[in-house]
């Protein structure tokens, strides 16, 4: 006839001054997409560049958001936009939208290129 085992007990709560001390005071914000309060701050609007018609409207021209970001010390992790490309700008008519894309140069290294492909995005 055995018995069955005691539950576990609850972890015990350690008291707050043994708890592990942050060595600077950080307040990290977490952003799930392009449209939490914080998920433009310190990023700027990107320039127009070329014949891109629009602003972008996933990351209305950033680019970039902040994935997670820190409101003392401003150290962000950003996510690149993927509507845009990182661009900020997108092509909705017949032009040809530069992206940046590796290929191999004639001596077998990679270096970077500019590709130009039709715009995905066509209304
Ligand atoms: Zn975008």
């Amino acid at each position: 006839m055995g018995r069955r085992p005691a539950p576990a007990p609850f972890p015990a709560i350690p008291p707050r001054d043994r708890l592990p001390r942050m060595s600077h005071p950080s307040n990290i914000v977490h952003c799930a997409g392009p449209g939490d309060p914080h998920a433009f701050d310190g990023i700027s609007r990107r320039h127009r560049s070329g014949d891109l018609d629009r602003l972008c409207p996933v990351c209305s021209g950033h680019g970039q958001w902040n994935s997670q970001i820190d409101l003392i010390s401003h150290r962000s992790i950003r996510v690149p936009c993927p509507k845009c490309d990182g661009r900020g700008w997108i092509e909705t008519g017949a032009d040809m939208v530069p992206s940046p894309d590796i290929a191999l140069s004639p001596d077998g290294r990679p270096m970077w290129v500019v590709r130009l492909d039709p715009s995905d995005d066509i209304e």
